[in-house]
């Protein structure tokens, strides 16, 4: 997908139709955007596959029951912060840094590759700038994307 200005709660909202029919019937969804969060510039298609990777992975983590969160917020005026929060067991600070390892999984074969926190790590590091970091404790576990929203483009 091409370089954008996109919208980033038009992408999580959309993200969040396509999952609309697999939550389960015990996961509520909250959104929390700030309205002052502006346009940035981005590749709108990859930002999604974020979205999809972080938001697959808290489902996951619940297993049906609990709170599935997505926040927007700006930090310094120069940072947009993206929350996908999730009430599940949470990520043991021993593997805090080996999840975003490519082929990390604690899923059955079948169940998971462990791509999907490389491939968004890539994403929002190497094609954005930006960072992705988890915040973790049983019952509530935050994956934090920060992008800046002023870039020259690439
Ligand atoms: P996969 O989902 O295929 O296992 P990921 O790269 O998406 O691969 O995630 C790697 C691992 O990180 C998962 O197997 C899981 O152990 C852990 N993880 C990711 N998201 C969460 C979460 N929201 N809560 C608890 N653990 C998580
Ligand atoms: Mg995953």
């Amino acid at each position: 997908t091409p370089y954008q200005t996109v919208d980033v709660r038009e992408l999580l909202d959309s993200t969040l139709t396509m999952f609309r029919g697999k939550i389960p019937p015990g996961i509520s969804v909250a959104t929390d955007y700030d309205p002052d969060l502006p346009p940035l510039p981005a590749y709108a298609g990859e930002l999604n596959q974020v979205w999809t990777n972080l938001i697959h992975n808290a489902l996951d983590a619940m297993a049906g029951t609990g709170r599935l969160t997505v926040r927007t917020a700006v930090e310094h005026d120069t940072v947009a912060l993206i929350e996908i929060g999730d009430t599940g067991p949470g990520v043991p600070e021993s593997l805090r840094e080996r999840i975003f390892e490519p082929f990390f999984t604690t899923k059955s074969v079948g169940e998971g590759t462990g791509l999907g926190l490389d491939i968004s790590f890539r994403i929002i590091a190497g094609r954005h700038g930006g960072d992705l970091r988890v915040e973790s404790e049983p019952g509530n576990t935050r994956f934090q994307v920060r992008l800046p929203l002023i870039e020259a483009p690439p």
